[in-house]
């Protein structure tokens, strides 16, 4: 049976809560600012990224998701999934950051170290070697949003060959595809699959594709449509998924479609439970967690938030262009309250003699 061991003679500085862009940018920044950090990761590395469709090429030039002043050097003007995923690698060894790698946090709590100076006790779950517990002063949640997806609602959701993410095509070849969303990766999917000899169904609740399609996506979805080669249903809305057929509903009429495969591609939102878990209040609407505009700073003193967490439901507003920059204030705001922590200790050992 496993024990909770713990690592009870060490208490970090920093504890950062996943290994995505964010997460990484924080534990850099700690580590230049002479923090003792930790990563914890439930995955592998940059394990979002690592589980976007596997050809994937980013919107973002290469520049903007640079994290620590890293230069991305790739000879594409929009670097692939793959550069991405060696980029974080090497940026990951470069400032030799401590990452555990399978390890979960489950919570975080406060708890009040043995001269009343308060400490966060986060307790995580190894995937092989099972729980342990974790001192440290502070700590940064950036969890990003990618693993809860918005699931609709409808019967049949849970059906084995229906999936709320697109990998790639080729399992696809001669099967009837039904493809959910109007963003994006439905369009992407949508493309890939009919390309790889999938006969493919788009759905979307609104009377048009989404304004944020990539600008080199747009004109070969939409004529892709107009000959006819992936069929789109606009306005409309799915109503169930049945092994081999949907029923859909459009211009106030049923109708029912085959289906092999169905994907519905239409987004994701961050892990309230988990963020509850963790003590943060979460807006029951928008699903952001509660957070000081300016540090960042939950309402449990100490913890803090970093990267597409903070969006809640509208993850479209920050991702890794803008969220790579939330680590340096945040860590800003802890070295500066460490010091003052420091300095006060230090006070209190002058005056004892
Ligand atoms: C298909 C696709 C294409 C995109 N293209 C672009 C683009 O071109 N440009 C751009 O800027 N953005 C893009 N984005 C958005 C971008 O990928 C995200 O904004 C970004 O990954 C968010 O970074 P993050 O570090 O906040 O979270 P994530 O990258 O999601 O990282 C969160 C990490 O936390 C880990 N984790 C979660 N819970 C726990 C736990 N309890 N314990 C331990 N670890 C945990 C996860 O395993 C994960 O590794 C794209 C997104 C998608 C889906």
């Amino acid at each position: 049976m496993n024990q909770e061991r713990a690592d009870t003679d060490r208490v970090r500085d920093v504890i950062v809560v996943g290994a995505g862009p964010a997460g990484l940018a924080s534990a850099i920044a700690a580590g230049q600012a002479g923090l003792d950090c930790e990563v914890i990761e439930r995955g592998a590395l940059v394990n979002s990224i690592l589980h976007f469709p596997t050809n994937m090429v980013f919107f973002t030039t290469p520049e903007l998701l640079e994290i620590g002043g890293l230069p991305f050097v790739t000879p594409n003007p929009k670097p692939t999934r793959d550069e991405a995923l060696r980029y974080y690698r090497r940026v990951t060894d470069t400032y030799n950051l401590d990452v555990q790698f399978g390890v979960e946090v489950r919570t975080i709590r406060r708890e009040a170290e043995g001269d009343g100076t308060p400490l966060l006790r986060v307790e995580t779950l190894h995937q092989h070697a099972g729980p342990s517990r974790r001192l440290t002063r502070t700590a940064v949640v950036a969890i990003g949003a990618y693993e809860r997806p918005n699931m609709l609602g409808v019967p049949g959701e849970d059906l084995p060959h229906v999936s709320h993410y697109y990998g790639e095509a080729h399992a696809y070849y001669r099967k009837r595809v039904v493809i959910v969303g109007g963003k994006n990766s439905a369009a992407e999917a949508a493309l890939e699959l009919h390309r790889a000899g999938a006969n493919v169904t788009l759905l979307h609740r609104h009377a048009e594709l989404g304004s944020g399609i990539k600008y080199w996506v747009r004109p070969d979805i939409e004529n892709r449509i107009k000959e006819g080669s992936v069929t789109a249903y606009f306005n409309t809305h799915i109503a169930e998924i049945r092994p081999t057929e949907v029923t859909i509903e459009h211009a106030g009429e049923q109708r029912v479609l085959p289906a092999d495969a169905v994907f519905l591609l239409t987004g994701h939102h961050p892990d309230t439970a988990m963020l509850e878990r963790f003590g943060i209040d979460v807006d029951r609407e928008t699903m952001v967690p509660a957070h000081d505009a300016d540090t960042y700073e939950t309402n449990l003193p100490n913890l803090f938030l970093a990267g597409q967490v903070i969006s809640g439901i509208h993850s479209g507003l920050i991702f890794i262009e803008n969220g790579r920059f939330h680590g340096e204030m945040v860590i800003k705001e802890i070295a500066r309250r460490l010091a003052r922590r420091r300095d006060t200790v230090h006070a209190a050992a002058d005056t004892l003699g």
